[in-house]
């Protein structure tokens, strides 16, 4: 317990300290983790759901803490965020993830996209757009083959700054996709406020529509939307062959989840995926 004064006091109990602990322990070990090399990137398949071939990867960060073990990017990437050590880190990713489409294409897989995880925080950095396009430059990359994957919290942080980054990026050649589209409060406005070209539909929306849900009828009709507006729509957490033929039948044009492929590590990345995914 805490003496607050003015005769208050709070209790603590084991698992908030732990807690705490973990917390203060991301928080030290995120500064000198870039610096020790404890990051690594994941790379996720996309499949294109009209011939079944891959469209691309979408690069997933990991993070191997010394003490902690693995630590999930939903732990730490608010951390980041919150002390704006996303900022480096998130240079980090784009750079990375090109450097391996760069040797993708190297090695024989060529045509493919690169999709990647921007952080609101790096999209109110004025050198951000400047620095995507460095980077692209380092590696001789097409301006079309790296999609920055963005989510609708964008429009809560600075978003006249957010907007004008994503136009140039876009009216310089970059896709742009929207994250996690029917997850939390998704809404139309923002879908038609932003420069995007492609939809990414969350993982929570999918997971039930090979049910008789209501979930199916809304992707069914969501697809349908979007295709209508020329927008692209990537479902994500396919998981079961029934999700797939449904997508499929309904007009969606990639897909991304366990039944196509985990996350993997860039080693066991070869040209053999270039087959088809249905053969
Ligand atoms: P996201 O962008 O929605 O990424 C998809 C997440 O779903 C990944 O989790 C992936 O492993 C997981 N997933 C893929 N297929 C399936 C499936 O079939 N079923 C289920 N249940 N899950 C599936 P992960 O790698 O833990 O990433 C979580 C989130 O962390 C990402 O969600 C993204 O928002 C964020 N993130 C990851 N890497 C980065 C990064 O480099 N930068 C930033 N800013 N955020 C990142």
């Amino acid at each position: 317990a805490k003496e607050l004064g003015g005769n208050r006091t709070v209790f603590y109990n084991a698992e908030d300290t732990n807690r705490m602990n973990r917390r203060i322990a991301i928080e030290m070990g995120l500064r000198p983790a870039l610096f020790l090399r404890q990051f690594h990137l994941s790379y996720q398949p996309i499949y294109r759901l009209s011939d079944g071939r891959l469209r691309g990867f979408e690069a997933l960060i990991r993070w191997q803490h010394p003490e902690l073990g693995l630590i999930s990017p939903h732990e730490f990437i608010p951390i980041a965020e919150y002390n704006g050590l996303i900022i480096p880190i998130g240079e980090w990713v784009l750079r990375e993830a090109c450097k391996m489409l760069a040797g993708m294409t190297e090695y024989g897989l060529s045509g493919l996209t690169m999709s990647v995880n921007i952080s609101p925080v790096q999209m109110q950095d004025p050198s951000f757009v400047q620095t995507v396009w460095n980077i692209i430059h380092e590696f001789g990359l097409s301006r079309q083959s790296v999609e920055l994957d963005i989510t609708e919290h964008i429009m809560m942080h600075s978003s006249e700054q957010s907007i004008m980054a994503i136009t140039q990026l876009r009216a310089g050649g970059i896709r742009i996709a929207l994250d996690g589209f029917g997850a939390g409060f998704s809404s139309l406005h923002h879908l038609m406020e932003l420069p995007v070209h492609c939809l990414k539909l969350d993982k929570s929306f999918i997971r039930r529509i090979d049910l008789q849900s209501a979930e199916r009828h809304v992707v069914e009709a969501i697809i349908g939307l979007m295709r209508k507006l020329g927008l692209e729509v990537v479902a994500e957490g396919v998981e079961y062959k029934e999700q797939y033929e449904l997508l499929k039948e309904w007009g969606c044009h990639y897909v991304q989840g366990y039944l196509l492929g985990m996350p993997m590590d860039p080693t066991v990345i070869d040209t053999s995926m270039l087959g088809s995914f249905v053969d």
